[in-house]
Formats: C-alpha cells, structure tokens, sequence
C-alpha cells in the first residue's frame, strides 16, 4: 500500500525537545518533563505562538518540570483492573473499550495513559477473534468505543476489517471513536475513512478532543465539516492549567465547536498521572469556572464537568 499524504506529514514531526527549541523564536524560562517523548504534528505546530513560552498549545505538548504530588501516580485509572482480555477494557455497563494501537499522531504531556505498557495489550489475529467473541457472549454490551494510542492511527484497511467485524455482532449498535485526529493532522481524514464512517451499519460516534480553540483553524475545520456529514461528533476537554482554566478560553472553545458540529460532552478534571502534575486545576477552581459556563452559555454549550475514579462505574460530575 502506497503512503499516503498523512502519513508522509506524520513523519515530519518534531520528535525532540532540541529540534522543537530550533524551531522556537524564544527561549525556555523553566526545565521540561522528558519522561514521554515529544511528538508534534506540523499542523498543531503551525498553530503555536512561537514567541510566546506559554502558548496554550505549546503546553500542551511540553510540560515544565514541577514538583511531585503524592497523590499523582503511573496509573492513576488502575485500568489493568479492568483488562479481561489483551487489548480490551470492561469497566462501564454496556460499552468495552478497545486499545487499537499504543501509537499516536501527538504525545499530550498530560495523557493519562504515558505510562502505559502497550506491548501488553497489542492486539494480535487471535487476541482479537478473542474479544469479537468476548463481545459476542455478552449481550448487554451494545457500544464498543475504539481507544488507543489514537485509534485512527490504524490505516482504512484494517479500521474498515475493525467496524466490518464488529458490524456483524447482532446486539452491538454503536462504534464510538476517540481521538485527536481532526485537529492535529485534518489530512488524515481521507476520502477512504469517511466511506468507512458512512457505509457502516453501526452508529459511528467520533469524539474529538480539543482543549483550546487556538486548535481549530480553516483547514481542520473544513474536514471536520466533512465528519460532521457522516459521524456525530462530540468533544471531550481535559482542563490543563495555563491552557484552558478560564471561563473566556472554554466560552470560545464551545463556541467554536458548536460552529463545527461537535458538541461540547465532557470538560474532564485531569486524571492524576506522574509527570502531569503542572496541569493541575484544584476542583474548587474548577468548579467556579464551570458555574460561570453554566450562568453564561446555553445548556447546549456547556460541557459536563466531571472526573474518573478508578473504582467507580461512571464517570462522577463535580457540580
Ligand atoms: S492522543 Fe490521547 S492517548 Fe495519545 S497522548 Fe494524547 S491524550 Fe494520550
């Protein structure tokens, strides 16, 4: 199979915090994490004030060196609780989660998932005839959400044999996607994928998540435009400290996603992960700023505030 455009832009990204300071017109004020690695799409990097140290984005994808928290740890979701199977999660009623690929297009300091052992869970033939049989033996589970790493690092090849064969599970009525795709690398959304999307029987559901409005820009709107005709999008944020811990940074951000067709779902309090302690929002701030969401937007645009906790079988809302 031949490369294709994405692929090709993929492998010009920054892949070192030596060559992302090459590319900086200013210097670093405070040391950066190198625990995960950098990886930065050139469309995301085109959106970054190069001048600016704290551009909402840049810090996304570099995160200053912080002391520890106690509370913070490698796996703050104790996920291999809840790991019946290699490359498969069964925690909520009703839906599974399925780790597709470990890789993804960017490295977001913040990823819950940084120190995750995804050579554990690399889905092999057998270890996925294993799961459609999981699935197929449990009759309540209607959604399987496609996770990652970023799922739609997959090439349409083997996404199209993914849905296929879940397709043909009778009680199974929804693929649901996460992913960062439409923002950061828009080329990947290709004629093929939206055939995908729009030939499966299934209700396909692509949750994109974008922290900052800085995100979206003409070229990855136009594609998710595209998405939008095929997928029902909704959008998940993790509120980040300095990126997005203020009202009129969230306000524009739901704004603009409505302007997209993507719902605003969830703003997530940040799981607490070793090396994401800069990130950090305390609930009470948080919660201020999602009451000023809540007096100030319609209820349409005003995503859930909510946290993970590892034992707990939904997500728990802070407000
Ligand atoms: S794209 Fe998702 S899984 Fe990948 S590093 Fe970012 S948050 Fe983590």
């Amino acid at each position: 199979m031949s490369t294709q455009i994405w692929q090709k832009e993929l492998l010009r990204s920054i892949r070192s915090l030596t060559e992302l300071k090459a590319q900086l017109t200013v210097d670093l004020p405070y040391p950066v994490n190198t625990n995960f690695p950098i990886k930065i799409t050139p469309l995301y990097f085109s959106l970054i004030n190069k001048n600016n140290p704290y551009d909402p984005l840049l810090l996304q994808v570099i995160s200053p060196k912080v002391d520890a928290l106690s509370d913070f740890s490698e796996a703050p979701l104790k996920e291999l609780e809840f790991n019946p199977l290699p490359g498969l999660l069964h925690k909520y009623a009703g839906r599974v989660l399925v780790m597709l690929t470990g890789a993804c297009m960017i490295h977001c300091q913040y990823c819950f998932r940084q120190h995750f052992s995804y050579q554990d869970q690399s889905i092999s033939k057998l270890h996925w005839q294993n799961i459609i049989n999981y699935i197929k033996n449990d009759v309540s589970i209607f959604e399987v959400i496609l996770s990652g790493g970023d799922p739609l690092v997959a090439n349409n090849n083997m996404l199209k044999k993914t849905i296929d064969s879940l397709a043909n599970i009778a009680h199974l009525t929804t693929v649901r996607i996460h992913t960062r795709v439409p923002s950061v690398l828009p080329n990947r959304i290709d004629n093929g994928l939206l055939e995908i999307f729009s030939q499966s029987k299934l209700k396909i559901i692509l949750v994109t998540h974008i922290n900052h409005p800085n995100e979206l820009c003409d070229e990855n709107m136009a594609k998710i435009d595209l998405l939008s005709k095929k997928t029902t999008l909704l959008n998940q944020s993790v509120l980040l400290h300095k990126v997005n811990d203020n009202y009129d940074t969230l306000a524009q951000l739901s704004k603009q996603l409505i302007q997209g067709n993507i719902m605003p779902y969830y703003l997530h309090q940040l799981d607490p992960v070793s090396g994401a302690e800069f990130y950090n929002v305390s609930d009470t701030k948080a919660c201020e700023i999602h009451q000023q969401l809540v007096s100030q937007l319609p209820g349409y645009m005003v995503p859930k505030l909510v946290r993970e906790i590892p034992d707990r079988k939904s997500k728990s809302a802070l407000t």
